[in-house]
Formats: C-alpha cells, structure tokens, sequence
C-alpha cells in the first residue's frame, strides 16, 4: 500500500509550525510514505503570511513551505503534493486539487462563505474536506458540522483527542463521507509510523489525482495504530449544528452521540 501524510504544517506558511518544508521529505521517506500533502493555514487560519499584503503576495507567501518541499521532494525523488486548511469559525476544511494559480484568480476567497468556497473549489476540479470536525479546544466555541458541503471528512486525526475521533468516524459512516486521516503535524521532530496517514493500492499522480478519487467515492484506507483508540469515550460539551447557506440547524447531543452505534475500528 502507497502512503501519504494528508495534513502537514510548515514554519513558512502556519504561524504554529515549527519545521520548514524541506525538512519534512527524508522524515517521511525514511518511513516509506509515498508523499505528503503540505496543508498549512490559510488566510482566516494561523498563517504565517502577513495579512495585509497584496493577494498574490499573500498566496506566493502562503505557498513558500510547499514550494520549499516540493523543490527538495524533485531532488530527492518522493512527491510533495499542494493542500490548504481554511478556517471559518472553528470549524476547518482541507482542501486538495487546487493550486496557487487557481489562488491567485479567485481574491473573492478573503470574504467567501463556506458554500461559495465549496462551489469554487469543485469548479476547479478539487476537493474539500471538513478537517477534524469534531475538535474539542479552547479556540472552538461550537461544532459546525457542513455536511452538504464537503466531499469527505478527516475521520481520524491523531493531534485530537481520540474520543473526538470516534465521533468524527461514527458522523462519516452515518452519512457514507468519503474518509481520511493524517496527523495534523506541526514539527518534523514528531514524524513516526502509526499517527493518522492514508493508504491507496495504485500510487497517487498528483493532487488532482487525488481530488478526482475522492469525487468517484474511491476513497482511501484509513491507516493508524488502533491502540490509539484504548479507553477512549466520546466526551461531547460544544454546541453541534449543521452549517447550511440558508442558516445553520441545531443538532442534539443525543443525536450526535446515537450515530456512534455504527462505529467499528
Ligand atoms: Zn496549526
Ligand atoms: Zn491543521
């Protein structure tokens, strides 16, 4: 099985990360990983890049660490794949398929709904996946779950809390999301086998490749060190409702914690 990284940081583009984008290629290749998608935070997330800059300043800022991997992924021969994670209100979405030209052309981003993201990013040919959608921190003041717009959730991402994990798992079965997993990684220093990752059968082309999978349902295999899950309990305290462009609905704790019954591991 080929493996890929789906959710990785750099100290270029996300203010939290802690490695350059170069760093990350033998840690992951010493592995056996296929790729990685470098996914740093984009413009309403943790980004690095000054704000205020013009658009296409921003994006060539934003898009330095991935640059950075990919010229060091050509040298040593292991593939670096472009991603984004943007935020809206504590709710995130990784999105694949897409590059820094399509970036460029679309400036409407800054100010854009989640459904008018959703509807650019699919006109482009690419993906987007609601990232950690059950994540329980302090920065996230309610669980915004967009079910009819995104193409897959992250059902497993080994930097949340395992129980938000099982709910993000039992949500993808309940409703047949396309489902990945990754690690959410901020520092090449944590870079081991056994957090989140994605497995396929055929390798992976490019992003596009990726994005189109997704679009057909053939999802990957969701790879992680079951012992991850040992005593974890679903431990729901936020407010969930489903985001809709019409106005977003409540959805019950209760509901939200029957949807569990469909999980297995
Ligand atoms: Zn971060
Ligand atoms: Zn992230």
């Amino acid at each position: 099985m080929y493996l890929y990284e789906t959710h990785l940081h750099t100290c270029q583009g996300s203010l939290c990360g802690r490695s350059q984008g170069r760093e990350y290629v033998k840690a992951y290749q010493d592995l056996g990983y296929d790729g990685i998608f470098i996914t740093d935070h984009f413009y309403h997330g943790n980004t690095a890049v000054d704000r205020a800059l013009p658009w296409d300043a921003f994006v060539d800022g934003y898009c330095r660490g991935y640059h950075d991997a990919r010229e060091e992924g050509e040298k040593q021969g292991f593939k670096v794949f472009f991603g984004i994670e943007e935020h809206f209100a504590g709710d995130e979405y990784l999105i694949y398929g897409v590059d820094d030209a399509w970036l460029k052309s679309y400036p409407g981003m800054k100010n854009c709904t989640r459904a008018e993201l959703y509807r650019e990013v699919h006109a482009a040919g690419g993906v987007m996946l609601q990232a950690h959608p059950f994540r329980d921190r302090d920065y996230i003041k309610g669980i915004h779950l967009a079910l009819g717009y995104s193409d897959g959730i992250e059902a497993v991402n080994t930097a949340n809390r395992p129980g938000d994990n099982l709910l993000a798992l039992a949500y993808g079965k309940k409703f047949g999301k396309v489902m990945s997993a990754g690690s959410d990684i901020h520092d090449v220093k944590n870079v081991r086998s056994g957090v989140g990752a994605i497995g396929f059968e055929n390798p992976l082309r490019d992003e596009k490749d990726f994005a189109a999978r997704i679009l057909r349902g053939e999802g990957p295999t969701l790879v992680y060190d079951k012992a991850f899950f040992d005593g974890a309990e679903a431990d729901l305290r936020l407010p969930v409702e489903e985001y809709k462009e019409a106005g977003s609905v409540p959805i019950s704790h209760q509901e939200v914690l029957s949807w569990l019954k469909e999980v297995s591991l």
